[in-house]
């Protein structure tokens, strides 16, 4: 059984208005071990107009402080461990080793919510103007492998395929090896600078399985990769270990026999029973 989500977004995300007090009940409630809070930053983001709220911009010195306090409250019940979700596009990857090293954390998502400061939302449907959908998805791929390169501010890779829900054309169906090259320098440059990978179970209800394709886990481990978190990128707390029977069957299918949990930024390998 898995006992921690390691993706999780209170109200200090801006898409999100969960009370972290709500947050860490349920994950008592649950029985885990830790609570991990990985809220939102996404340096410099390109704020659209059509959704001016979602800013995300953390509030470091406010946001520490409470997880502090949260920790203290909760010393006796369930330990409380620091983490963020950095947003990183090549323009703002120099940045994120500062940001990262700032602030006492036991774990960093970085994850890619777009390929560069302007149209580089996948979400957005300006995104695949002037391009197919291969190359739109090859140009998301490739933004993450060479973000690798740029920083080292961060401990795993989030929902790597995340593009992927968001093509507007819905007849078009996402096929591993139109991007296996990719996936296989980004791997490799992973793997080489010590950092991990996540199963990420909000897939499940976006595109049908969890991110990243059963293929990319298979190849990943191939090349050697050991380091492999499983979250649910809650947004709201009866979201908290989605999914989870299914990311263990799939860590079990593609050979991993434990699954990774941070703290102080180091990776402890807990075995699946
Ligand atoms: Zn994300
Ligand atoms: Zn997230």
């Amino acid at each position: 059984m898995i006992t921690t989500d390691m993706h999780v977004h209170s109200c200090f995300s801006s898409d999100s208005s969960e009370q972290m007090e709500a947050i860490i009940d349920t994950a008592i409630q649950k029985g885990f071990s830790y609570v991990y809070f990985t809220d939102h930053h996404d340096e410099r983001f390109p704020v659209h107009p059509s959704a001016p709220d979602m800013t995300f911009q953390l509030d470091f010195d406010r946001y520490i402080s409470k997880l502090q306090d949260l920790r203290e409250q909760y010393k006796n019940t369930i330990e409380v461990r620091f983490g963020v979700e950095q947003g990183i596009c090549p323009e703002v990857a120099p940045d994120i080793d500062a940001i990262s090293n700032r602030y006492p954390f036991d774990f960093i998502i970085g994850s890619s919510h777009l390929t560069r400061l302007e149209n580089g939302d996948p979400y957005y449907p300006e995104y695949y103007e002037n391009k197919t959908n291969v190359e739109a998805y090859r140009e998301y791929f490739m933004s993450e492998a060479e973000n690798v390169l740029l920083t080292d501010g961060f401990d795993i890779y989030g929902h790597l395929d995340y593009a992927v829900r968001y093509c507007p054309d819905p007849t078009f169906v996402y096929q591993f090896n139109d991007y296996r090259d990719i996936f296989e320098v980004l791997f490799k440059r992973l793997i080489e600078h010590g950092k991990g990978i996540e199963i990420n179970t909000a897939g499940i209800t976006k595109i049908g399985y969890p991110h990243p394709h059963i293929e990319a886990l298979r190849l990943y481990k191939a090349l050697g990769g050991e380091i492999i978190t499983v979250g649910s990128d809650a947004h709201v707390k009866e979201n908290i270990g989605f999914g989870f029977d299914i990311a263990e069957d799939l860590l079990k299918e593609t050979g991993f026999h434990y699954y990774t949990v941070f703290k102080n930024r180091k990776p402890e390998f807990l075995p699946l029973s």
